[in-house]
């Protein structure tokens, strides 16, 4: 089988243009970035919003591992399979960010068969987004550091600065800094600290905008310090989000790719669902709504972290529920839960699965809770065996849960047939009573937070740090408390330990920290150690890249 980038560079792209027209887009309505590469128009945007509205498939996964689960894989593979079987069906998906392109995780635009293209431009630079969000950060962080060198108006403590600047790169050195070092004429001395771009603020609200208005009101809203009395410090107050919503007037608008097939594909917006709430953008999700029968969308990591955020953060501004959840796990992801170590994996492994299994029913129970109809897609790999397969069928059938397999990765939409098939049929055929798991409006920050860790992680008590307990209180001063909350946790496990694998229960989650994000609209919560700015690992991804002299990218994974 050929690499992803080898068989991206084999396919030849219709231009993006041909795809536009598929959605019913002409030129006028495009932004053009090269041939492949589009993003929409505000006046096109308006007018796709008089179309009816599609079936919305949300895709989420079990708890990663090393192993790998191919959920962009599968997301994709599946809307590629819709359309093959005569469903109009547009895609989802979030932007790559360069730090973990870098480092670890690889690329964000699928595999094998099932990949957005061009991977090589939207792995890097792709739209420029990252890079208008970072700047738009990082104005913000200038202008403020100005409002305190110019004479402090506002008088803002300089120690309870909030707002970090941001790089998109993993670049732990940058984690705690002091600025403004260098005598009077160089600012005034502060501790800072950078976090990657998909963690910022910013990012967060370009994804929840609803237009450049929504997009000025949330920038607006953002908490950037505390006086000396203690009052929180707006943007609003520093007078410039206008400036910043300057920067962002191309990022906000959804970019257009295609898959292998041509399946059109919205790819916009990327935060993290670890440390931020992990969907794509409103609307890009509200664009493609408008444009297909049939939706595939992605929420970030597991069930237990993009899928709770996509359910209790992004469908209330969305205004729409997904219509089925489909949950993807792989056999050798489900074997690693049931102990077997990443080089053992190939071998077959009956007890392992069933074992690791509680992981995966875990999820379908906890998707359950929101009255959503749910599909598991077994992401097939070579190594799986006919028991291993059988086995995991039989224990899905003990859930009362569809399952199918997908071998998109190695077959393309062909291997998607099943699954698409059996996602329509549960669409026609499945009650979905969508509802929230707490009361969004009434529950106090603590109690969504206990609600969450209880309901969806498995776990027992939630232990408050110090910090955190005073900035309850405090919240309640702001009128904060009754936001939702966006926990920031391990993506590896349903508890805050990594090395808790398969379904613990009897664990507490600690809660370190809050991080009010009041422009995003909700509160950030910092169990573990989480890090909002990652590192590299010791062999990073970055030693297998290069170019040749055509400019060809080589080693993109
Ligand atoms: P996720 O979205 O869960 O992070 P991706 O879909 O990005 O995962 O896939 C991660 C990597 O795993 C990609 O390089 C992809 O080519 C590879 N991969 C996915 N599915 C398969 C499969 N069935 N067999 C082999 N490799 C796969």
């Amino acid at each position: 089988m050929k690499s992803d980038i080898e068989i991206s560079q084999a396919t030849s792209l219709a231009p993006i243009t041909e795809i536009a027209e598929k959605i019913n887009l002409s030129f006028d309505d495009l932004e053009l970035h090269g041939k492949y590469k589009a993003k929409i128009e505000f006046d096109a945007l308006d007018r796709m919003k008089k179309n009816p509205e599609g079936k919305l498939i949300l895709v989420t996964s079990i708890n990663p591992t090393p192993a790998g689960e191919g959920k962009s894989t599968v997301t994709i593979g599946l809307g590629d399979a819709l359309n093959k079987i005569g469903k109009k069906t547009v895609i989802a998906l979030r932007e790559p960010s360069l730090g973990p392109v870098m480092g670890i995780k690889g690329g964000a635009t699928g595999g094998g068969y099932a990949q957005v293209l061009p991977m090589e431009d939207i792995n890097l630079h792709f739209t420029g987004d990252m890079h208008a969000i970072t700047t738009a950060n990082n104005a913000l962080s200038a202008l403020l550091d100005n409002h305190i060198h110019q004479g402090n108006e506002l008088n803002i403590d300089a120690r309870r600065i909030i707002w970090k600047r941001v790089v998109d790169l993993n670049d732990r050195e940058l984690r705690h800094i002091t600025v403004g070092l260098g005598g009077p004429i160089n600012g005034v001395p502060r501790e800072d600290g950078f976090d990657i771009t998909v963690a910022s603020e910013i990012m967060a609200i370009l994804c929840l905008a609803t237009d450049i208005n929504d997009l000025k009101r949330r920038l607006s809203n953002i908490v950037v310090a505390y006086t000396f009395d203690r009052e929180p410090v707006t943007v609003g107050d520093l007078k410039i989000e206008g400036a910043l919503a300057l920067v962002l007037k191309d990022a906000i608008k959804p970019n257009l790719v295609q898959t292998i097939y041509q399946t059109p594909a919205f790819v916009h917006g990327g935060p993290f669902a670890n440390i931020a709430h992990g969907c794509n953008s409103i609307l890009a999700t509200r664009a493609a709504l408008h444009s297909g029968d049939y939706v595939v969308t992605e929420a970030g990591f597991g069930a237990d972290l993009g899928g709770e955020k996509f359910l209790d953060i992004k469908v209330p501004s969305l205004g729409k529920a997904p219509d089925a959840v489909v949950i993807v796990a792989t056999i050798r992801a489900l074997k690693m839960h049931g102990g077997v170590a990443k080089t053992d994996l190939s071998a077959e492994n009956l007890s392992a699965l069933k074992t690791g299994f509680s992981n995966l029913a875990k999820h379908i129970r906890n998707m359950r809770k929101y009255g959503l109809p749910v599909v598991v897609a077994i992401n097939q790999f070579i190594s799986d065996t006919d028991k291993e397969i059988e086995l995991l069928k039989e224990l899905c059938a003990n859930e009362e849960v569809k399952v199918e397999l997908a071998s998109v990765w190695e077959k393309g939409p062909d291997g998607g047939i099943d699954l698409a098939n059996t996602i329509v049929e549960t669409i026609a055929t499945e009650e979905n009573n969508f509802h929230s798991i707490f009361s969004r409006d009434h529950d106090d920050l603590n109690e969504k937070v206990e609600t969450i860790v209880r309901e969806i992680y498995g776990g027992s008590e939630v232990v408050y740090s110090k910090k955190a307990l005073q900035q309850l209180a405090s919240f309640k001063k702001y009128g904060w408390d009754r936001l939702p909350v966006c926990m920031a946790k391990t993506q590896y496990s349903l508890s805050d330990d990594p090395t808790k694998l398969g379904a613990p229960s009897d664990f507490d989650v600690t809660i370190r920290e809050f991080v009010p994000k009041i422009g995003a609209g909700f509160i950030v919560a910092l169990t573990g150690d989480v890090m909002t700015m990652p590192g590299l690992p010791k062999k990073p991804a970055a030693l297998n890249m290069d170019v040749d002299e055509k400019g060809n990218a080589i080693g993109l994974f």
